[in-house]
């Protein structure tokens, strides 16, 4: 099969050909029909996140085919206890479309698993980082970390539910019933969100680089209220902000935009250095979180909200090979919306 490997930071992604991998006890493997890039990979491929072990196949936003499934694994007691949503423990059949998000592996054991808190699990392993991921014409994956594609959507317009879409939903979860919500960063995540926050009869403004008018015209279009640059203050204060940008700078920025009791929530994995403010600006009960990965629970939650919204993604589409070029497109902000591979 055809696969894109990362070698290590600062290095071009390289093409190969490498052996139809075999499933395992609990794996399916895959006929990949998208996967979707994400800023993460860019992190990745600077350095700024680690992968453990290289060459490794990135790619985090899996829509595929159930191709064939290894042996079934022993049922185990506290896969109750997890919460797992009932439609997420059965395997799904051969032929059926899945997805595969970035979380791929949690313990299952620990205080964070058994409280419904998987996403901070100390021994969760990450797909496209610490497992091969969906740069490839065939994948590995964990079938208790697989979830059906909401019937509707093409492969391509499906990849970027899986984290743009999942995780831009668990930091929205983070701003509460917060009416008014500022969203930095106006790409792949902010366009499906908004979405869903007008769905909800949240009023969004949308913060883009300084001078980025496509992005601001494209939010608009999706149902901002207000669009602009980064640097300007929204008409009114906000209830709640969330940060896409990898920029920390800009969280003393959303912090001033954020009325009393308001929440900024930093959605990325990897942020610049935030700059010094002062104290005034988080008084009056204003909050500071991040977003860590996601729970099984958000992509059920989410998948069955998309199609109801229902949640449509603009993509550009570019070939398995160009994946370097895309994940550059992506850092220079040369595309409005998601980018998708296709093998
Ligand atoms: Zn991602
Ligand atoms: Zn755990």
């Amino acid at each position: 099969m055809r696969a894109i490997v990362f070698d290590a930071p600062g290095r071009p992604l390289r093409a190969l050909e490498r052996e139809i991998p075999e499933p395992e006890q609990g794996q399916l493997l895959l006929r990949v029909h998208a996967c979707g890039i994400c800023r993460t990979d860019l992190h990745l491929l600077d350095g700024e996140l680690e992968v453990a072990q290289a060459p490794r196949v990135l790619g985090h936003q899996i829509v595929a085919s159930v191709e064939a499934a290894g042996p079934a694994r022993e049922a185990r007691a506290e896969q109750a206890e997890v919460r797992i949503p009932a439609d997420a423990t059965s395997r799904p059949a051969p032929g059926s479309l899945i997805g595969v998000p970035w979380l791929g592996y949690t313990c299952g054991e620990c205080a964070w698993c058994l409280s419904g808190r998987e996403n901070l699990c100390p021994r969760a392993r990450f797909t496209g980082r610490d497992i091969d991921g969906g740069m490839a014409e065939f994948a590995l994956a964990d079938e208790r970390f697989c979830f059906p594609i909401p019937a509707g959507y093409p492969d391509t317009q499906a990849a970027p539910l899986l984290c743009a879409g999942l995780i831009g939903y668990r930091a929205l979860r983070m701003c509460g019933d917060a009416a008014s919500i500022g969203m930095y960063g106006f790409g792949a995540a902010a366009h499906i969100l908004i979405q869903v926050c007008r769905w909800q009869q949240r009023r969004v403004c949308a913060f883009t680089r300084p001078g980025d008018r496509a992005a601001q015209q494209f939010a608009l279009e999706l149902g901002a209220e207000w669009a602009g640059a980064s640097d300007e203050e929204p008409p009114e204060p906000l209830e709640a902000a969330i940060i896409f940008a990898p920029d920390g700078s800009l969280v003393p920025v959303a912090l001033r935009a954020v009325a009393p009791g308001g929440t900024v929530v930093c959605g990325g994995i990897h942020m610049s250095e935030i700059p010094a403010f002062p104290y005034s600006d988080l008084w009056q009960e204003r909050v500071i979180r991040s977003v860590a990965n996601l729970t099984r629970r958000d992509a059920a939650e989410f998948l069955e909200i998309a199609p109801r919204v229902p949640v449509r993604t603009s993509v550009r589409t570019y070939p398995l090979e160009a994946a370097g070029e895309a994940l550059e497109d992506l850092r220079a902000g040369r595309f409005t919306g998601a980018a998708v591979l296709v093998p």
